[in-house]
């Protein structure tokens, strides 16, 4: 018996759902395939539109020096938001090449900025027109185990500062989270890390050899000049250039990995508990970025020394995996709902339990210990899961240092400022710092450091709300007795920085005082000076 045909109504709305099913499948994979993909090169959005952004034949009334490696065009940084046009790049590999640079930039009346990895972000490593001086080329290191001190050149990374100093036994004393960022860079922005007995470089710099804008090199220490020497750490680059820092060192000690989850109102009260171990060597606390109220749960980190690990070799240090599938659920995370829910589940909850550490239970130690890390392992990291390459999207950095007993409130108005505003925030996370006697100190005391990484849209009106959402958030800090960071989006006021930095005319009066003719520029002095 013949099969009875179906109506062609029906046939025809059965090919329309498999062709629906299968637009929606390609347009997943493709989501997929962006939202998992590492960028190879940083991002450049022209959001701030530049009418012609000049190229390399652009004239310049002069003739261009042969040792140029960009001539023209713009730079950026790591918010792809800042992009500027410049004269032209340069990139120095010894000092001599940095005094011919520097002549050059002055018989020419060139303004000089000089810059690392290009992380900040508000455009404190650029100015129109400029002379950039990308200094990642000058990364000589010398390790003298005698003083127990490493000098390192100003362009020098922290990976290349880990990696030399590892056969040695060696660590350092303190570096930020992500070892991507320059020695000059985060000097001059007086960078932070996980080690909180250490708080910020301040500390940890012995000494430091800067090139003026005269090509003089000074040597300045906390007995030699100690003034421009605590102008210089947090300086913005605006008196010189660091050509070399003299960094103390620590033996690369063993650890061991632990995590507890705690309310976040509790988190002081842990965080004073575990730093009264002396074992407990870093430490720092993510925050749910997840569910209602956020930031109303964190997860504490620790690092404890290991005991009887002193003299066990330590294997080499790893490359953390690129994890495509790491990468794609963090940016999922920037639809908010289920995206950020299962973000924040998996690292609080399946992420310890699939966490592979430095130092395998075969490897070292002899011991029944499966988590086990070397410090230098454990700073060893270059944040690669945030390199994406979703073009409407990119991330901005926050970061607020609030007094101790100020910190369960402020992170409860930072939770109503994001929901408020719509923010997506794809990581929080709290650390310690300490005052330091440097000029543009942020912390001025013993501080809490909040810092929040977010989502913005590339778009004019991305970038008022982010505008907003800072305002805001300075506000509460400053009302709080806190200050904020300065690497980052100037959203902040005169005024707002003359509160959070009472030594900022101090400091700008300095400047002039060193750099007579403002040969060093960037927009920290012309726009608050
Ligand atoms: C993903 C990410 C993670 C971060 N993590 C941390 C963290 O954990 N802790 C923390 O404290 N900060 C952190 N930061 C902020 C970071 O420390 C600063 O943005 C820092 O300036 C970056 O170093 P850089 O080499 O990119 O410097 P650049 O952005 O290139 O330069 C920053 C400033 O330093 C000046 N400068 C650069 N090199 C020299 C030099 N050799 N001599 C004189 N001046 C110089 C520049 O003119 C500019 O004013 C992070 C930023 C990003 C984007």
């Amino acid at each position: 018996m013949a099969a009875r045909r179906r109506p062609v109504r029906f046939r025809l709305r059965h090919a329309l759902a498999v062709f629906a099913v299968l637009i929606l499948v390609s347009y997943g994979i493709s989501m997929a395939e962006v939202y998992s993909t590492l960028a190879q090169r940083p991002k450049d959005c022209n959001v701030r539109q530049l009418a012609a952004a000049p190229d390399a034949s652009t004239p310049a009334g002069f003739a261009d020096p042969h040792w140029l490696v960009q001539r023209r065009g713009t730079v950026n940084d790591a918010s792809c938001l800042n992009r500027t046009a410049v004269y032209g790049v340069a990139q120095p590999t010894d000092e001599a090449e940095l005094v011919t640079a520097l002549a050059f930039a002055r018989e020419h009346d060139l303004k000089v900025t000089p810059s690392g990895a290009r992380h900040s972000m508000g455009g404190q490593a650029s100015w129109p027109g400029a002379l950039i001086l990308d200094m990642t080329a000058m990364s000589r290191i010398t390790i003298d185990e005698a003083s127990g001190t490493v000098r390192v050149g100003g362009g020098a990374r922290w990976r290349q500062v880990l990696e030399a100093l590892h056969p040695h036994g060696l660590s350092v004393t303190g570096m930020p989270s992500i070892d991507v960022l320059s020695v000059g860079g985060t000097l001059s922005v007086n960078a932070h890390g996980i080690d909180f007995r250490t708080g910020s470089l301040a500390g940890t710099v012995r000494s430091l050899r800067l090139m003026k804008a005269d090509g003089s090199v000074v040597t300045l220490d906390a007995g030699h000049d100690p003034d421009l020497f605590h102008a210089v750490i947090g300086g913005y680059g605006l008196f010189g250039v660091i050509v070399e820092a003299e960094l103390v060192t620590v033996p690369d000690e063993v650890y061991r990995l632990e995590q507890r989850v705690v309310a976040t109102a509790d988190l002081p009260g842990v965080l004073d508990a575990l730093a009264a171990d002396e074992n407990n060597r870093l430490m720092s606390a993510d925050l749910a970025t997840a569910g209602s109220p956020l930031l109303d749960q964190a997860i504490v980190y620790t690092h404890a020394r290991f005991p009887g690990s002193a003299d066990e070799p330590r294997p080499e240090l790893r490359q953390e995996p690129d994890s495509p599938p790491a990468r794609l659920m963090f940016n999922l995370a920037r639809h908010r709902g289920p995206g950020q829910w299962l973000k924040w589940t998996l690292q609080r909850d399946l992420l310890p339990r699939l966490r592979q550490c430095g130092t395998s239970r075969n490897e070292a130690l002899r011991a029944a210990e499966a988590c086990l890390v070397s410090r230098s392992q454990a700073m060893y990291s270059d944040l690669s899961l945030l390199r994406h390459t979703i073009p409407q999207y990119t991330d901005i950095l926050h970061e607020y240092f609030v007094p101790r007993d100020a910190l369960v409130p402020f992170l409860r108005a930072t939770a109503a400022a994001l929901q408020e505003s719509q923010a997506v925030a794809l990581h929080a996370s709290v650390r310690v710092v300490h005052a330091e006697p440097i000029l543009l100190d942020y912390a001025q005391g013993e501080r809490y450091s909040v810092v929040l990484y977010l989502s913005q849209e590339v778009s004019a009106e991305g970038n008022r709300d982010m505008a907003d959402l800072t305002r805001t958030l300075v506000d509460r800090a400053l009302a709080a007795g806190g200050t904020f960071y300065l690497p980052y989006q100037q959203h902040y006021t005169r005024d707002d920085l003359a509160r959070a930095y009472p030594r900022i005319d101090e400091f700008f009066a300095l400047k002039r005082r060193h750099d007579a003719d403002l040969r060093f520029m960037n927009n920290l002095y012309t726009r608050y000076a």
